[in-house]
Protein backbone atom coordinates (compact mmCIF):
# COMPACT_ATOMS: atom_id res chain seq x y z
CA UNK A 1 0.00 0.00 0.00
CA UNK A 2 2.94 1.94 0.09
CA UNK A 3 2.59 2.74 -3.78
CA UNK A 4 -0.51 5.08 -3.20
CA UNK A 5 1.61 7.25 -1.03
CA UNK A 6 1.17 7.18 2.82
CA UNK A 7 -0.85 10.89 2.76
CA UNK A 8 -3.19 12.21 0.33
CA UNK A 9 -5.11 15.49 -0.18
CA UNK A 10 -8.38 15.77 0.84
CA UNK A 11 -10.66 17.71 -0.67
CA UNK A 12 -9.96 21.30 1.12
CA UNK A 13 -6.05 20.15 -0.17
CA UNK A 14 -5.08 19.74 3.29
CA UNK A 15 -2.51 16.82 3.80
CA UNK A 16 -4.32 14.58 5.76
CA UNK A 17 -2.45 12.11 8.02
CA UNK A 18 -3.48 9.00 6.50
CA UNK A 19 -2.40 6.67 10.11
CA UNK A 20 -4.44 8.75 12.18
CA UNK A 21 -8.16 8.26 10.34
CA UNK A 22 -7.01 4.20 10.23
CA UNK A 23 -6.83 4.36 14.00
CA UNK A 24 -10.32 6.36 14.25
CA UNK A 25 -12.32 4.32 12.02
CA UNK A 26 -10.75 0.91 11.76
CA UNK A 27 -12.62 0.41 15.42
CA UNK A 28 -15.79 2.19 13.89
CA UNK A 29 -15.35 -0.04 10.64
CA UNK A 30 -15.25 -3.57 12.20
CA UNK A 31 -18.54 -4.40 13.41
CA UNK A 32 -20.34 -3.51 10.35
CA UNK A 33 -18.01 -6.08 8.56
CA UNK A 34 -20.78 -8.67 9.30
CA UNK A 35 -23.75 -6.80 9.11
CA UNK A 36 -26.86 -7.66 6.49
CA UNK A 37 -28.43 -4.83 4.62
CA UNK A 38 -31.94 -4.18 2.12
CA UNK A 39 -32.59 -2.81 -0.65
CA UNK A 40 -36.12 -2.18 -1.98
CA UNK A 41 -37.88 0.06 -3.85
CA UNK A 42 -39.21 3.50 -2.28
CA UNK A 43 -41.67 5.67 -3.69
CA UNK A 44 -43.14 8.56 -2.01
CA UNK A 45 -41.40 7.18 1.49
CA UNK A 46 -43.69 3.97 0.94
CA UNK A 47 -41.01 0.70 0.64
CA UNK A 48 -42.43 -1.49 -1.60
CA UNK A 49 -40.78 -5.37 -2.85
CA UNK A 50 -39.95 -6.40 -5.99
CA UNK A 51 -37.63 -9.51 -7.14
CA UNK A 52 -35.49 -10.48 -5.00
CA UNK A 53 -31.11 -10.72 -5.72
CA UNK A 54 -28.95 -12.02 -3.21
CA UNK A 55 -26.02 -9.21 -2.88
CA UNK A 56 -22.37 -11.02 -2.63
CA UNK A 57 -19.33 -9.92 -1.48
CA UNK A 58 -16.97 -9.43 -4.84
CA UNK A 59 -13.94 -10.69 -3.00
CA UNK A 60 -15.74 -13.25 -1.01
CA UNK A 61 -17.93 -14.54 -2.94
CA UNK A 62 -19.39 -17.13 0.02
CA UNK A 63 -20.32 -13.98 1.98
CA UNK A 64 -23.58 -12.34 1.26
CA UNK A 65 -23.87 -8.77 2.22
CA UNK A 66 -27.80 -8.39 1.94
CA UNK A 67 -30.69 -9.03 -0.38
CA UNK A 68 -32.20 -6.32 -3.32
CA UNK A 69 -35.38 -6.19 -4.27
CA UNK A 70 -35.21 -5.16 -7.95
CA UNK A 71 -38.64 -2.61 -9.13
CA UNK A 72 -40.91 -3.98 -12.24
CA UNK A 73 -41.85 -1.63 -14.93
CA UNK A 74 -45.00 -1.02 -13.60
CA UNK A 75 -43.71 0.40 -9.82
CA UNK A 76 -41.11 2.82 -12.35
CA UNK A 77 -44.74 3.95 -13.95
CA UNK A 78 -46.33 4.53 -10.52
CA UNK A 79 -42.59 6.22 -9.28
CA UNK A 80 -42.80 9.07 -11.98
CA UNK A 81 -47.21 9.62 -11.09
CA UNK A 82 -46.17 10.25 -7.45
CA UNK A 83 -43.08 12.45 -8.51
CA UNK A 84 -45.18 14.86 -10.87
CA UNK A 85 -47.76 15.20 -8.22
CA UNK A 86 -44.90 16.32 -5.87
CA UNK A 87 -43.05 18.18 -8.34
CA UNK A 88 -45.07 22.07 -8.42
CA UNK A 89 -44.17 21.73 -4.53
CA UNK A 90 -40.57 21.09 -4.61
CA UNK A 91 -39.98 23.75 -6.95
CA UNK A 92 -42.01 26.23 -5.41
CA UNK A 93 -39.50 25.29 -1.60
CA UNK A 94 -37.06 28.18 -1.92
CA UNK A 95 -33.62 27.32 -2.90
CA UNK A 96 -32.15 27.93 0.39
CA UNK A 97 -34.11 25.64 1.97
CA UNK A 98 -33.40 23.23 -0.42
CA UNK A 99 -29.72 23.62 -0.10
CA UNK A 100 -29.96 23.50 3.67
CA UNK A 101 -31.08 19.83 2.95
CA UNK A 102 -27.97 18.76 1.09
CA UNK A 103 -25.77 20.26 3.83
CA UNK A 104 -27.57 18.01 6.63
CA UNK A 105 -27.14 15.24 4.10
CA UNK A 106 -23.70 15.64 3.78
CA UNK A 107 -23.45 15.85 7.74
CA UNK A 108 -25.27 12.60 8.10
CA UNK A 109 -23.07 10.98 5.79
CA UNK A 110 -19.98 12.28 7.96
CA UNK A 111 -21.94 10.58 10.47
CA UNK A 112 -22.16 7.44 9.40
CA UNK A 113 -18.97 7.45 7.46
CA UNK A 114 -17.51 4.25 8.94
CA UNK A 115 -20.83 2.10 8.03
CA UNK A 116 -20.84 4.11 4.22
CA UNK A 117 -17.16 2.79 3.97
CA UNK A 118 -17.93 -1.35 5.02
CA UNK A 119 -20.15 -0.96 2.51
CA UNK A 120 -18.25 0.26 -0.30
CA UNK A 121 -16.07 -2.59 0.59
CA UNK A 122 -18.28 -5.46 1.07
CA UNK A 123 -20.81 -4.01 -1.69
CA UNK A 124 -18.23 -2.58 -4.49
CA UNK A 125 -15.38 -4.74 -3.40
CA UNK A 126 -13.32 -0.97 -3.11
CA UNK A 127 -10.27 -0.85 -0.76
CA UNK A 128 -10.32 1.38 2.35
CA UNK A 129 -8.34 4.04 1.22
CA UNK A 130 -10.90 4.33 -1.64
CA UNK A 131 -13.99 3.97 0.61
CA UNK A 132 -12.91 6.85 2.27
CA UNK A 133 -12.42 9.36 -0.50
CA UNK A 134 -15.59 8.02 -1.79
CA UNK A 135 -17.54 9.28 1.15
CA UNK A 136 -15.51 12.25 1.25
CA UNK A 137 -16.36 13.14 -2.39
CA UNK A 138 -20.41 12.21 -1.34
CA UNK A 139 -19.60 15.21 1.27
CA UNK A 140 -18.34 17.43 -1.18
CA UNK A 141 -21.02 16.94 -3.71
CA UNK A 142 -23.31 17.78 -1.52
CA UNK A 143 -22.03 21.11 0.41
CA UNK A 144 -20.77 22.18 -2.66
CA UNK A 145 -23.92 21.99 -5.14
CA UNK A 146 -25.53 23.47 -1.99
CA UNK A 147 -23.19 26.31 -2.07
CA UNK A 148 -23.71 26.66 -6.08
CA UNK A 149 -27.01 26.51 -5.71
CA UNK A 150 -27.07 29.56 -3.47
CA UNK A 151 -24.91 31.52 -5.51
CA UNK A 152 -26.19 30.73 -9.09
CA UNK A 153 -30.41 30.02 -9.10
CA UNK A 154 -31.37 33.01 -6.95
CA UNK A 155 -32.88 35.78 -9.16
CA UNK A 156 -30.44 38.24 -10.40
CA UNK A 157 -31.46 42.21 -11.72
CA UNK A 158 -30.57 42.76 -15.29
CA UNK A 159 -29.68 45.54 -16.60
CA UNK A 160 -32.72 47.47 -19.14
CA UNK A 161 -33.50 50.65 -20.12
CA UNK A 162 -35.28 53.32 -17.10
CA UNK A 163 -39.13 52.30 -16.44
CA UNK A 164 -38.33 48.84 -16.93
CA UNK A 165 -37.15 46.01 -14.69
CA UNK A 166 -35.32 42.70 -15.57
CA UNK A 167 -34.94 39.58 -13.81
CA UNK A 168 -33.56 36.60 -14.25
CA UNK A 169 -33.71 33.32 -12.11
CA UNK A 170 -34.17 29.53 -12.48
CA UNK A 171 -36.22 26.75 -11.66
CA UNK A 172 -36.26 22.75 -11.78
CA UNK A 173 -37.39 21.04 -15.08
CA UNK A 174 -39.45 18.59 -13.55
CA UNK A 175 -38.24 14.95 -13.13
CA UNK A 176 -34.95 13.79 -13.43
CA UNK A 177 -33.71 10.70 -14.01
CA UNK A 178 -30.72 9.93 -11.96
CA UNK A 179 -29.02 6.35 -13.52
CA UNK A 180 -25.54 6.32 -11.50
CA UNK A 181 -23.04 3.69 -11.82
CA UNK A 182 -21.42 0.73 -9.22
CA UNK A 183 -17.97 2.32 -9.26
CA UNK A 184 -18.49 5.04 -7.47
CA UNK A 185 -21.72 4.19 -5.88
CA UNK A 186 -22.16 6.18 -2.87
CA UNK A 187 -20.55 9.85 -4.82
CA UNK A 188 -21.67 10.01 -7.69
CA UNK A 189 -25.35 8.59 -7.19
CA UNK A 190 -25.84 11.31 -4.64
CA UNK A 191 -23.62 13.97 -6.65
CA UNK A 192 -26.15 13.22 -9.24
CA UNK A 193 -29.32 13.20 -7.31
CA UNK A 194 -27.98 16.33 -4.82
CA UNK A 195 -27.82 18.50 -8.40
CA UNK A 196 -30.96 17.24 -9.85
CA UNK A 197 -32.94 18.29 -6.49
CA UNK A 198 -31.61 21.26 -5.77
CA UNK A 199 -31.81 22.91 -8.73
CA UNK A 200 -35.54 21.70 -8.18
CA UNK A 201 -36.24 18.79 -9.78
CA UNK A 202 -37.80 15.35 -8.19
CA UNK A 203 -35.45 12.47 -8.76
CA UNK A 204 -35.84 8.85 -10.07
CA UNK A 205 -33.27 7.70 -8.35
CA UNK A 206 -31.91 4.45 -10.81
CA UNK A 207 -28.93 2.92 -8.49
CA UNK A 208 -26.60 0.27 -10.63
CA UNK A 209 -27.58 -2.91 -10.23
CA UNK A 210 -24.47 -4.31 -8.40
CA UNK A 211 -24.69 -1.49 -5.54
CA UNK A 212 -28.36 -0.84 -4.83
CA UNK A 213 -27.99 -1.83 -1.04
CA UNK A 214 -25.11 1.42 -0.59
CA UNK A 215 -28.03 3.42 -2.42
CA UNK A 216 -31.10 2.96 0.15
CA UNK A 217 -28.73 3.24 3.09
CA UNK A 218 -27.61 6.63 1.42
CA UNK A 219 -31.82 7.11 0.96
CA UNK A 220 -32.73 6.58 4.30
CA UNK A 221 -29.85 8.97 4.89
CA UNK A 222 -31.30 11.83 2.81
CA UNK A 223 -35.13 11.48 4.35
CA UNK A 224 -33.60 11.57 8.22
CA UNK A 225 -31.98 14.95 6.96
CA UNK A 226 -35.40 16.11 6.41
CA UNK A 227 -35.79 15.53 2.37
CA UNK A 228 -39.55 15.78 1.44
CA UNK A 229 -40.47 11.71 0.66
CA UNK A 230 -42.25 12.53 -2.44
CA UNK A 231 -39.83 14.18 -3.97
CA UNK A 232 -37.36 10.84 -4.45
CA UNK A 233 -38.57 7.50 -5.82
CA UNK A 234 -35.94 4.64 -5.37
CA UNK A 235 -35.91 2.04 -7.72
CA UNK A 236 -33.08 -0.44 -8.02
CA UNK A 237 -33.26 -2.96 -10.83
CA UNK A 238 -32.65 -3.88 -14.01
CA UNK A 239 -31.26 -1.00 -16.42
CA UNK A 240 -33.32 -2.32 -19.52
CA UNK A 241 -36.68 -2.85 -17.87
CA UNK A 242 -36.97 0.63 -16.05
CA UNK A 243 -34.89 3.08 -18.55
CA UNK A 244 -36.78 1.15 -21.35
CA UNK A 245 -40.24 3.04 -19.14
CA UNK A 246 -38.94 6.23 -17.99
CA UNK A 247 -36.83 7.28 -21.16
CA UNK A 248 -40.15 6.82 -22.52
CA UNK A 249 -42.19 8.64 -20.29
CA UNK A 250 -43.31 12.18 -21.87
CA UNK A 251 -43.22 13.15 -18.31
CA UNK A 252 -39.79 13.00 -18.05
CA UNK A 253 -37.14 16.39 -18.06
CA UNK A 254 -34.15 14.95 -18.10
CA UNK A 255 -31.85 12.10 -17.80
CA UNK A 256 -28.29 12.42 -15.86
CA UNK A 257 -26.28 9.36 -16.43
CA UNK A 258 -23.44 8.19 -16.12
CA UNK A 259 -21.85 4.71 -17.39
CA UNK A 260 -21.06 3.04 -20.52
CA UNK A 261 -21.05 5.21 -24.04
CA UNK A 262 -22.94 2.37 -25.51
CA UNK A 263 -25.42 2.68 -22.91
CA UNK A 264 -25.75 6.68 -23.12
CA UNK A 265 -26.51 6.60 -26.99
CA UNK A 266 -29.44 4.09 -25.94
CA UNK A 267 -30.86 6.52 -23.44
CA UNK A 268 -30.59 9.63 -25.87
CA UNK A 269 -32.39 7.75 -28.82
CA UNK A 270 -35.48 6.72 -26.79
CA UNK A 271 -35.40 10.08 -24.59
CA UNK A 272 -35.31 11.81 -28.84
CA UNK A 273 -38.64 9.54 -29.76
CA UNK A 274 -40.39 10.00 -26.57
CA UNK A 275 -43.46 12.86 -26.48
CA UNK A 276 -43.22 15.42 -23.95
CA UNK A 277 -40.68 18.00 -23.49
CA UNK A 278 -37.94 17.91 -25.13
CA UNK A 279 -35.55 16.13 -22.18
CA UNK A 280 -31.87 16.96 -21.17
CA UNK A 281 -29.26 14.07 -21.30
CA UNK A 282 -26.11 14.92 -19.24
CA UNK A 283 -23.73 11.99 -20.06
CA UNK A 284 -20.65 11.19 -18.14
CA UNK A 285 -19.55 7.96 -20.08
CA UNK A 286 -15.86 6.21 -21.04
CA UNK A 287 -12.19 7.23 -22.11
CA UNK A 288 -9.57 5.35 -23.53
CA UNK A 289 -7.19 7.50 -21.28
CA UNK A 290 -3.73 8.40 -22.00
CA UNK A 291 -0.44 9.78 -20.58
CA UNK A 292 2.46 11.00 -22.39
CA UNK A 293 5.92 11.06 -20.92
CA UNK A 294 8.97 12.76 -22.45
CA UNK A 295 12.63 12.63 -21.80
CA UNK A 296 12.64 15.16 -19.60
CA UNK A 297 10.31 13.25 -17.18
CA UNK A 298 11.47 11.90 -14.07
CA UNK A 299 10.88 8.06 -14.58
CA UNK A 300 10.37 7.44 -10.31
CA UNK A 301 7.67 10.00 -10.60
CA UNK A 302 6.02 8.40 -13.66
CA UNK A 303 6.16 5.56 -12.38
CA UNK A 304 4.39 5.87 -9.00
CA UNK A 305 2.10 8.68 -11.08
CA UNK A 306 1.02 5.67 -13.34
CA UNK A 307 0.69 2.63 -11.28
CA UNK A 308 -1.55 4.68 -9.40
CA UNK A 309 -3.64 6.06 -12.40
CA UNK A 310 -3.63 2.35 -13.84
CA UNK A 311 -4.75 0.21 -10.98
CA UNK A 312 -6.39 2.29 -8.00
CA UNK A 313 -9.94 0.99 -7.52
CA UNK A 314 -8.66 -1.84 -9.57
CA UNK A 315 -8.90 0.62 -13.14
CA UNK A 316 -12.46 0.91 -12.68
CA UNK A 317 -12.54 4.51 -13.17
CA UNK A 318 -13.54 6.67 -16.15
CA UNK A 319 -10.45 8.64 -15.56
CA UNK A 320 -7.89 5.56 -15.07
CA UNK A 321 -5.33 5.48 -17.04
CA UNK A 322 -5.03 2.64 -19.93
CA UNK A 323 -2.04 3.97 -22.49
CA UNK A 324 0.95 5.18 -21.02
CA UNK A 325 3.04 6.74 -24.05
CA UNK A 326 6.93 6.92 -23.52
CA UNK A 327 9.32 8.79 -25.31
CA UNK A 328 11.92 5.78 -26.84
CA UNK A 329 14.90 7.17 -25.31
CA UNK A 330 13.62 6.68 -21.59
CA UNK A 331 11.19 3.41 -22.63
CA UNK A 332 13.92 0.66 -20.84
CA UNK A 333 14.30 2.82 -18.00
CA UNK A 334 10.37 3.19 -17.74
CA UNK A 335 9.43 -0.31 -18.17
CA UNK A 336 12.32 -1.60 -15.40
CA UNK A 337 11.08 0.67 -12.87
CA UNK A 338 7.12 -0.56 -13.84
CA UNK A 339 8.12 -4.27 -13.53
CA UNK A 340 9.33 -3.07 -9.94
CA UNK A 341 6.92 -1.72 -9.03
CA UNK A 342 4.19 -4.34 -10.24
CA UNK A 343 5.69 -7.30 -8.30
CA UNK A 344 5.09 -4.91 -5.33
CA UNK A 345 1.32 -4.58 -5.85
CA UNK A 346 -0.61 -6.37 -3.22
CA UNK A 347 -3.81 -8.05 -4.91
CA UNK A 348 -6.42 -9.17 -2.25
CA UNK A 349 -9.51 -8.86 -0.04
CA UNK A 350 -10.29 -5.41 0.28
CA UNK A 351 -11.34 -5.07 3.86
CA UNK A 352 -7.80 -5.60 4.58
CA UNK A 353 -5.38 -2.47 4.79
CA UNK A 354 -2.52 -3.94 3.31
CA UNK A 355 -4.19 -4.85 -0.22
CA UNK A 356 -3.78 -2.27 -2.82
CA UNK A 357 -5.92 -3.53 -5.77
CA UNK A 358 -8.96 -5.47 -5.01
CA UNK A 359 -11.55 -7.00 -7.16
CA UNK A 360 -13.22 -6.15 -10.19
CA UNK A 361 -17.30 -5.70 -9.77
CA UNK A 362 -18.53 -9.20 -11.63
CA UNK A 363 -17.82 -11.86 -13.24
CA UNK A 364 -18.63 -10.51 -16.52
CA UNK A 365 -16.09 -7.84 -16.24
CA UNK A 366 -13.63 -10.56 -14.70
CA UNK A 367 -14.23 -12.41 -18.16
CA UNK A 368 -13.85 -9.55 -20.51
CA UNK A 369 -10.73 -8.70 -19.13
CA UNK A 370 -9.22 -11.99 -18.95
CA UNK A 371 -10.30 -12.64 -22.77
CA UNK A 372 -8.33 -9.00 -23.37
CA UNK A 373 -5.48 -10.07 -21.39
CA UNK A 374 -5.75 -14.01 -23.01
CA UNK A 375 -5.00 -12.32 -26.33
CA UNK A 376 -2.36 -9.74 -25.71
CA UNK A 377 -0.43 -12.03 -24.06
CA UNK A 378 -1.22 -14.98 -27.23
CA UNK A 379 0.45 -12.19 -28.95
CA UNK A 380 3.89 -12.17 -26.90
CA UNK A 381 3.29 -8.71 -25.58
CA UNK A 382 3.45 -9.05 -21.65
CA UNK A 383 5.67 -6.78 -20.02
CA UNK A 384 4.57 -7.95 -15.91
CA UNK A 385 1.56 -8.89 -14.06
CA UNK A 386 1.20 -8.94 -10.31
CA UNK A 387 1.28 -11.94 -8.40
CA UNK A 388 -2.10 -13.29 -7.54
CA UNK A 389 -2.30 -14.81 -4.26
CA UNK A 390 -3.61 -18.27 -4.11
CA UNK A 391 -6.86 -19.27 -2.43
CA UNK A 392 -9.10 -15.93 -3.31
CA UNK A 393 -12.82 -16.23 -3.74
CA UNK A 394 -13.29 -13.52 -5.44
CA UNK A 395 -13.66 -11.94 -9.26
CA UNK A 396 -9.77 -11.04 -9.43
CA UNK A 397 -8.24 -9.82 -11.92
CA UNK A 398 -4.05 -9.21 -11.84
CA UNK A 399 -2.83 -6.05 -12.60
CA UNK A 400 -0.89 -5.78 -15.85
CA UNK A 401 1.16 -4.47 -18.10
CA UNK A 402 1.53 -4.76 -22.01
CA UNK A 403 3.55 -3.18 -24.77
CA UNK A 404 1.28 -2.12 -27.81
CA UNK A 405 1.82 -0.04 -30.71
CA UNK A 406 -0.53 2.34 -30.13
CA UNK A 407 -3.73 3.10 -28.68
CA UNK A 408 -5.57 2.53 -32.20
CA UNK A 409 -5.01 -1.30 -31.50
CA UNK A 410 -7.54 -0.85 -28.59
CA UNK A 411 -10.75 -1.60 -30.12
CA UNK A 412 -12.92 -0.76 -26.63
CA UNK A 413 -12.97 0.46 -23.12
CA UNK A 414 -10.67 -2.21 -20.73
CA UNK A 415 -12.39 -1.19 -17.89
CA UNK A 416 -10.01 -2.39 -14.89
CA UNK A 417 -6.16 -3.40 -13.95
CA UNK A 418 -4.91 -3.46 -17.68
CA UNK A 419 -1.99 -0.59 -18.64
CA UNK A 420 -0.80 -0.12 -22.13
CA UNK A 421 2.56 1.21 -22.73
CA UNK A 422 3.49 2.51 -26.43
CA UNK A 423 7.29 3.48 -27.43
CA UNK A 424 7.50 6.92 -29.46
CA UNK A 425 9.91 8.86 -31.18
CA UNK A 426 10.22 12.79 -30.47
CA UNK A 427 9.88 13.99 -33.90
CA UNK A 428 6.27 11.87 -33.75
CA UNK A 429 4.82 14.11 -30.48
CA UNK A 430 2.45 15.40 -32.41
CA UNK A 431 1.11 12.44 -33.95
CA UNK A 432 0.66 11.14 -30.78
CA UNK A 433 -1.59 13.62 -29.55
CA UNK A 434 -3.75 13.27 -32.77
CA UNK A 435 -3.87 9.52 -31.93
CA UNK A 436 -5.24 10.03 -28.52
CA UNK A 437 -7.54 12.33 -30.09
CA UNK A 438 -8.43 9.98 -32.83
CA UNK A 439 -9.80 7.35 -30.45
CA UNK A 440 -12.98 9.83 -30.14
CA UNK A 441 -12.66 9.96 -26.07
CA UNK A 442 -11.73 12.87 -24.31
CA UNK A 443 -11.60 12.44 -20.70
CA UNK A 444 -8.56 12.43 -18.71
CA UNK A 445 -5.12 12.91 -20.04
CA UNK A 446 -1.80 12.91 -18.09
CA UNK A 447 1.52 14.57 -19.03
CA UNK A 448 4.90 14.33 -17.65
CA UNK A 449 7.48 16.33 -18.62
CA UNK A 450 10.08 19.27 -17.29
CA UNK A 451 9.67 21.05 -20.57
CA UNK A 452 6.93 23.42 -20.26
CA UNK A 453 6.46 24.62 -24.17
CA UNK A 454 5.65 20.68 -24.53
CA UNK A 455 2.82 20.37 -21.72
CA UNK A 456 1.88 23.78 -23.39
CA UNK A 457 1.50 22.35 -26.85
CA UNK A 458 0.04 19.13 -25.52
CA UNK A 459 -2.87 21.05 -23.93
CA UNK A 460 -3.37 23.08 -27.18
CA UNK A 461 -3.77 19.46 -29.90
CA UNK A 462 -5.32 17.70 -27.20
CA UNK A 463 -9.08 17.57 -27.10
CA UNK A 464 -10.08 16.15 -23.41
CA UNK A 465 -11.59 17.16 -20.31
CA UNK A 466 -9.55 17.02 -17.69
CA UNK A 467 -5.68 17.43 -18.25
CA UNK A 468 -2.91 16.61 -15.65
CA UNK A 469 0.50 17.53 -15.90
CA UNK A 470 2.96 15.53 -13.86
CA UNK A 471 1.06 14.14 -11.59
CA UNK A 472 -1.47 11.09 -11.66
CA UNK A 473 -4.72 11.66 -13.74
CA UNK A 474 -7.24 10.17 -11.47
CA UNK A 475 -9.34 11.66 -7.95
CA UNK A 476 -10.54 14.83 -9.30
CA UNK A 477 -11.72 16.94 -6.49
CA UNK A 478 -14.86 18.41 -6.30
CA UNK A 479 -15.06 22.40 -7.06
CA UNK A 480 -10.99 21.98 -8.00
CA UNK A 481 -10.71 19.49 -10.97
CA UNK A 482 -14.77 20.24 -12.78
CA UNK A 483 -14.93 16.46 -13.78
CA UNK A 484 -15.69 15.02 -17.71
CA UNK A 485 -15.01 14.84 -20.86
CA UNK A 486 -15.61 15.37 -24.66
CA UNK A 487 -16.78 13.45 -27.21
CA UNK A 488 -17.53 9.48 -26.72
CA UNK A 489 -16.84 10.61 -23.39
CA UNK A 490 -20.01 12.70 -22.17
CA UNK A 491 -22.48 15.54 -22.83
CA UNK A 492 -20.61 17.55 -20.15
CA UNK A 493 -20.89 19.85 -17.64
CA UNK A 494 -18.49 19.22 -15.30
CA UNK A 495 -19.58 17.04 -12.65
CA UNK A 496 -18.54 19.49 -9.28
CA UNK A 497 -17.91 22.71 -11.47
CA UNK A 498 -19.53 25.70 -11.55
CA UNK A 499 -21.97 24.69 -14.72
CA UNK A 500 -23.36 21.89 -13.86
CA UNK A 501 -26.72 23.11 -11.79
CA UNK A 502 -27.54 25.18 -14.25
CA UNK A 503 -28.08 22.36 -17.02
CA UNK A 504 -30.78 20.53 -14.30
CA UNK A 505 -32.38 24.20 -14.37
CA UNK A 506 -34.95 26.11 -16.73
CA UNK A 507 -33.44 29.53 -17.09
CA UNK A 508 -36.39 32.36 -16.61
CA UNK A 509 -36.57 36.08 -17.30
CA UNK A 510 -39.65 38.69 -16.56
CA UNK A 511 -39.78 42.27 -17.31
CA UNK A 512 -41.84 44.45 -16.06
CA UNK A 513 -42.98 48.02 -17.20
CA UNK A 514 -42.90 50.18 -13.85
N1 LIG B 1 -14.07 11.42 -10.83
C1 LIG B 1 -13.35 10.19 -10.81
C2 LIG B 1 -11.86 10.42 -10.89
O1 LIG B 1 -11.44 11.53 -11.17
C3 LIG B 1 -13.77 9.25 -11.91
C4 LIG B 1 -15.25 9.13 -12.06
C5 LIG B 1 -15.69 7.91 -12.85
O2 LIG B 1 -15.00 6.90 -12.93
O3 LIG B 1 -16.84 7.98 -13.33
O4 LIG B 1 -11.12 9.51 -10.69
Amino acid sequence: SQLFGAARKNSQGINMNIQNQWNELSAAYQPHLARQWQAAPVIDGKKLSGEAHEVRCPFELSKQVGTAQFASAEQARQAIDALAAAWPRWNATPVDARAAILERIADLLEANRAELMALCTLEAGKSLQDGIDEVREAVDFCRYYAQQARLRLGREELQGPTGERNELFHEGRGIFACVSPWNFPLAIYLGQISAALVAGNCVLAKPAEQTSLIAARALELMFEAGLPQDVIAFLPGDGATLGGVFCRDARIAGVCFTGSTDTARIINRQLAEKEGPIAALIAETGGQNAMIVDSTALPEQVIKDAVASAFTSAGQRCSALRVLYVQADIAERVIDLLKGAMAELKVGPTHLRESDVGPVIDDEARQGLLAHVAQLKAEGKLIAEAKLPEGLDGHFVAPVAFEIAGIHELKKENFGPILHLVRYQAADLEKVVAAINATGYGLTLGVHSRNEETAKRIEELARVGNLYVNRNQIGAVVGVQPFGGCGLSGTGPKAGGPSYLLRFANERTTSVNT
